[in-house]
């Protein structure tokens, strides 16, 4: 059978750089659910679709085609064709994505499309619900967390690296509060650590460090 490695946690808490990582040393390959519901949150705001309309979400979930492409172990997506991997990344998607995850139409497919990924592959998939609902009986289980303060610094960083001059340190951890919030107290599939997952806290430990410990845990 397959092996499914899979990988939640808190926002921007290094998901996928070790489930990247992982992918790589193991051969594996890398699957990136946060960025399926970025991607949907992506077509909602262009379309300004209302998300509390069943018909209309209904409808937008049967227009939308999401693909992977995946290159050295970087994930790539593209939304009906049209290469979207920086865009989603942006503040604007980043403060609504909360809101259109938990809606539980989106959810219901995304769920679907993922466990059709990882039917018959070896993968890693990082996400919110991945240990918990999309395999639920992945043989090996991460539940990543680290200190709020660091985990705003890494992602302001990454978007000052791509560009972004507005955004403040004091936005990026708002949203994160924001997010985690979200994920933890919506009703459907809500972020909670799988009975069976391993804690990762990385506040501490370098990236070196973090795939050994996981390789370990791995290999066990
Ligand atoms: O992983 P990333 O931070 O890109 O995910 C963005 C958002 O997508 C999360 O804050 C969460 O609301 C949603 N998400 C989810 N379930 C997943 C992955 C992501 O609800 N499996």
């Amino acid at each position: 059978k397959n092996l499914v490695i899979a990988i939640d946690g808190y926002s921007s808490c290094g998901k996928s750089t070790l489930a990247k990582a992982l992918a790589k040393k193991l051969g594996f390959i890398y699957i990136d659910s946060g960025a399926m519901y970025r991607a949907v949150t992506l077509y909602f705001i262009r379309n300004h679709i209302n998300v509390n309309d069943p018909e209309a979400v209904k409808n937008t979930l049967e227009q939308i085609e999401l693909n992977f492409h995946s290159r050295d172990y970087q994930s790539h997506i593209t939304l009906n064709g049209e290469e979207v991997s920086e865009e989603i990344r942006q503040m604007p998607v980043s403060e609504t994505v909360s809101e259109v995850s938990a809606n539980k139409q989106v959810r219901r497919e995304m769920v679907k499309q993922q466990q059709r990924m990882g039917k018959s592959k070896n993968i890693v998939m990082d996400g919110r619900d991945i240990g918990t609902t999309v395999f639920a009986d992945a043989q090996v289980k991460f539940f990543m967390t680290a200190d709020p303060k660091i985990r705003a610094e890494r992602r302001y960083k990454e978007l000052q690296s791509k560009g972004d001059t507005t955004t403040t340190l004091e936005e990026v951890f708002e949203n994160l509060a924001h997010r985690d919030y979200a994920d933890t107290t919506r009703a459907e599939s809500p972020l909670t650590r799988a009975e069976d997952a391993i804690i990762l806290d990385n506040t501490n430990i370098t990236e070196s460090e973090q795939l050994h410990f996981a390789l370990d845990m791995v290999h066990q």
